[in-house]
C-alpha cells in the first residue's frame, strides 16, 4: 500500500493528535483484512498537529460512534484515486450501545438485552444522559 494514495478507500482526517490509536481500537480496525495506515502527529494548518488513518477499502464506519469520540473528524471517501466525498461528522444526538449506564438500578443494568441509549443534553459540555434514568455519562 502506498501511504500517500489509496485507490479505493477511506481517509479519516483531522483526528485529534495522538488519539488515532484509540479510534483504531474503537472502530475495530485491527479486524480488517485490508491495509490500514496510521499517521500520528502530522502537521496541520488548521490544528497544529493531527492524526490520520488511511484504510485501503471502503468500509462501513459507525458515524455516531466516531462523532461521539471526536466530532472534528472528517472522512474522505476515495474512489479510483479521486476524492468523491467529504463527510463532516458531529456529535450525535443519540448514541446506542456506546455508553454504558452506571446507575445500578437503571433498567439497562438489570435487563442486559436492552439497548443502552444516551441522549445529548449539552453540546458544549458533551453531556449525554441515559434515556431511561437520566444518569449523566461522565
Ligand atoms: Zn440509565
Amino acid at each position: 500500500m502506498n501511504i500517500d494514495s489509496i485507490k479505493n478507500g477511506l481517509v479519516i482526517d483531522h483526528i485529534k493528535a495522538k488519539t488515532a490509536f484509540n479510534i483504531y481500537n474503537s472502530l475495530n480496525l485491527g479486524n480488517l483484512d485490508c491495509s490500514v495506515a496510521m499517521i500520528t502527529n502530522a502537521k496541520s494548518k488548521k490544528m497544529g498537529r493531527k492524526d490520520i488513518i488511511k484504510i485501503d477499502k471502503e468500509i462501513y464506519i459507525d458515524l455516531s460512534l466516531l462523532g461521539y469520540l471526536d466530532p472534528n473528524i472528517t472522512i474522505n471517501v476515495i474512489k479510483n484515486n479521486e476524492l468523491v466525498e467529504k463527510k463532516h461528522i458531529e456529535l450525535p444526538k443519540e448514541v446506542v450501545n456506546i455508553i454504558k449506564c452506571k446507575n445500578p438500578r437503571c433498567i439497562t443494568s438489570i435487563e442486559q438485552e436492552l439497548k443502552s441509549v444516551f441522549v445529548l443534553t449539552n453540546k458544549e459540555k458533551k453531556e449525554y444522559r441515559c434515556k431511561y434514568c437520566e444518569t449523566l455519562n461522565s
